[in-house]
């Protein structure tokens, strides 16, 4: 038996795309210069990735949970509790979780600004002045995220977690009337029509947005719960698989799925998830994982904000730098370690949102068979010998090459 090896999946989030004119019809992952993905694909192997399934337009968080080999179909309610246990909240079971925006009303609660003129300071006491609320038996629980972001936890007897967006994803509308898709789920939605009208009578005279109507900015002046969520009963990821992972990631959303997994969940503070992130300090942070765990999952946001902003020239600019990070790894790794490069879904930058089609992946290792594919990228990839695969293989690829899959029969 060959000695244990390791392996690491890392993820340019949302670098699929279309062909773009202004790249010369080439994708931005086949338009940048990046010579380690590039060697990376020529040493290993290379195919075409369904993150969850042909055709399906995924999430962050339900491609990761596939690609991590958990049934998010099985396993995801909603958005709200990877978000409120990303960001550090303390979610249990029966809990209902909702992703929070601070938006903007005028008196006759329609709303003029969905990001409270995207709000960058404050909002800590903003959240302090909503957490703990109490009605009728369910206690609130509030707190800020990054920018105009927030998360919401609804506590108590009898809650269930198929609840509409009292958000209605729009300017000029009026909070909708949240809905429950049965007795228990109503009772939530009940509480989060309460919690609405609510923080608009605490928020609207709260001195940080007296402070900022002086300024001339938009109020935070109310809450906005949407992706209502119960906790998802997930195994933990050792127990699955046998030996212990860890998490490189920028966001909430991505840092919550690894916490429900009781994965080493590490903090660089220089990833801002932005694009200015340090990729090099993930870098440094994945192969220092890799000293005390077999796997490592590192996530740069990066190319998915590139490519809900329309902006191809920085959605090139983000592959570079998941080059720098991936050859950084690859150098540093150590023997026997196997990585996959790919993507948690396609945001084009045509669109300015995911897409359904499937992503390239390219793996490197010591024992791989190699194919003719002698580039990362879409179309490179998808002329490999991995052929096209769904996000629920990739980790079955993974533990087979770093042997450490129990054999299936005999
Ligand atoms: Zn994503
Ligand atoms: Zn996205």
């Amino acid at each position: 038996m060959a000695e244990l090896g390791k392996a690491v999946i890392i993820i340019g989030d949302g670098m699929g795309d279309w062909p773009v004119s202004e790249l010369q019809d080439l994708t931005p992952a086949e338009a940048a210069v990046k010579p380690n993905l590039d060697r990376l694909a020529r040493e290993g192997e290379s195919g075409m990735l369904d993150p969850i399934a042909p055709g399906v337009r995924a999430g962050s968080d339900t491609a990761h949970m596939a690609m991590l080999g958990f049934d998010p179909y099985k396993y995801y309610t909603g958005r709200g509790p990877f978000e409120a246990l990303g960001i550090g909240m303390d979610v249990q079971r029966g809990d209902v979780c909702f992703r929070v925006n601070f938006a903007t009303v005028d008196s006759d609660l329609r709303i003029t600004d969905r990001r409270a003129g995207r709000i960058s300071s404050g909002t800590d006491q903003l959240a302090a002045a909503l957490n703990g609320l109490q009605h009728d038996g369910c206690t609130f629980l509030f707190k800020e995220s990054v920018a105009h972001r927030a998360a919401l936890i609804i506590r108590g007897e009898g809650l269930g977690p198929f609840v509409s967006d009292a958000d209605p994803h729009a300017e000029g509308e009026l909070p909708h009337e949240a809905h429950g898709a049965d007795p228990a789920s109503q009772r939530t939605a009940e509480m989060v029509n309460w919690f609405v009208k609510k923080s608009y009578e605490i928020l609207k005279d709260h001195p940080v947005n007296k402070a900022r109507e002086t300024e001339g900015k938009n109020p935070a002046n109310i809450a906005m719960p949407r992706g209502a969520g119960g906790a998802p009963d997930l195994p933990p990821f050792a127990e699955s698989y046998g030996f212990t992972g860890a998490m490189v990631v920028e966001v909430g959303l991505v840092k919550g799925i690894g916490k429900y997994l009781d994965m080493d969940v590490i903090d660089v503070p220089e990833a801002s998830g932005d694009l200015n992130t340090d990729e090099i300090a993930m870098a440094k942070a994945v192969v220092d994982a890799l000293q005390r765990h077999p796997f490592v999952l590192c996530n740069l946001k990066s190319p998915d904000v590139a490519g809900h902003d329309f902006n191809a020239k920085a959605k090139v600019e983000t592959v570079e730098k998941l080059d720098r990070l991936v050859g950084y790894v690859m150098d540093h790794a150590g023997d026997n370690t196997y990585i996959a490069v790919t993507a948690d879904h396609s945001t084009p930058v045509a669109v300015g949102d995911h897409t359904g089609e499937p992503v390239p992946l390219s793996i490197w290792g010591p024992h791989m068979r190699t194919d003719n594919v002698s580039q990362y990228g879409e179309r490179p990839c998808a002329t490999g010998s991995l052929g096209r695969i769904t996000g629920k293989d990739l980790m079955k690829l993974l533990t087979s090459l770093a042997m450490r899959q129990k054999k299936f029969g005999a």
